[in-house]
């Protein structure tokens, strides 16, 4: 069971913003591309006031650390475009494996954010390792109300394959919480998670899309610096080091210097644009 009360928490309020759908038209814009201050209705239709101005991005991870991990660098190049983004940490991710005490995962959760630029986290403090435990509703219902809250342009998510059982659940949840009946969504991706992702097997992540972190990945390894019960010794997967140098091989793999990777669940191209 996860603790009464505790769904749904968030760090910054439950502001929402209703009666957007007749925008949705305006929000289909090329995957990855960044929305800018230029836009022309960056801040003008939308309530820029309140969390649910919409068209940003959201993140849907299991534990503290797999958002840095996954996505970190991409979070950061949001957060600094300006960005709407906004952060799900399912599971406490401490009383497995650090008793009841825990190790005070709540703060390093925000310290970690804090380093990618971002704000808005939801932590809604599920047990950790054990979303097998309940009701695959129980995961949906909260992930619907913060994605109709948000109303995020572009969704990054646990890769279902990963040998984390967590992991698996939580991507069969979020599936459903950005079906397209969410017509503000336009891209659903699933992130590699280090230590998770390359441990499964069949080893089935097959990478589609690259983004260029070369300009964040030192945010991305701060933030990662924060999680220091997550950190392990080089040459672990999730020691600094070895995250620095998977993100440069997979830049590599693209001519560039850093790279994050992502599998396509879903794009879709509106309004009659073509794709990219
Ligand atoms: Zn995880």
């Amino acid at each position: 069971m996860a603790p009464s009360g505790a769904h749904g928490f968030s760090q910054r309020g439950e502001g929402r913003v209703r009666g957007h759908a007749r925008l949705r038209g305006l929000q289909g814009r090329k995957a990855l591309s960044l929305r800018s201050p230029g836009d022309p209705w960056f801040g003008g239709l939308l309530d820029m006031s309140a969390a649910g101005k919409g068209g940003g991005a959201l993140v849907i991870s299991a534990h503290p650390d797999d958002e840095v991990l996954g996505c970190g660098g991409v979070l950061a190049l949001h957060a600094g475009a300006g960005d709407p983004a906004t952060v799900v940490i399912t599971c406490e991710g401490e009383s497995h494996r650090y008793g009841p005490a825990g190790v005070n995962q709540a703060s390093h959760i925000l310290e970690a954010v804090k380093r990618l630029g971002v704000t808005d986290v939801r932590q809604l403090r599920f047990p950790d390792q054990a979303l097998d435990t309940l009701r695959l509703t129980e995961l949906i219902t909260p992930l619907e109300r913060i994605v109709r809250e948000v109303r995020p342009r572009v969704v990054y998510c646990q890769y279902g394959g990963d040998v984390n059982r967590d992991h698996h659940i939580l991507f069969q949840a979020a599936l459903v919480a950005t079906r397209p009946t969410e017509q503000f969504i336009d891209a659903v991706y699933a992130f590699d998670t280090a230590s998770s992702t390359e441990w499964a097997y069949p080893r089935t992540f097959v990478p589609d899309t690259w983004v260029d972190i070369s300009t964040t990945l030192g945010a991305k390894l701060e933030a990662m610096a924060c999680y220091v019960s997550e950190l392990r010794e080089y040459p672990h997967p999730r020691s600094l080091k070895a995250l620095e140098y998977r993100a440069r091989s997979f830049g590599n793999q693209v001519c560039v210097e850093a790279a994050e990777v992502f599998m396509t669940v879903r794009r879709i191209s509106r309004e009659g644009r073509a794709p990219v």
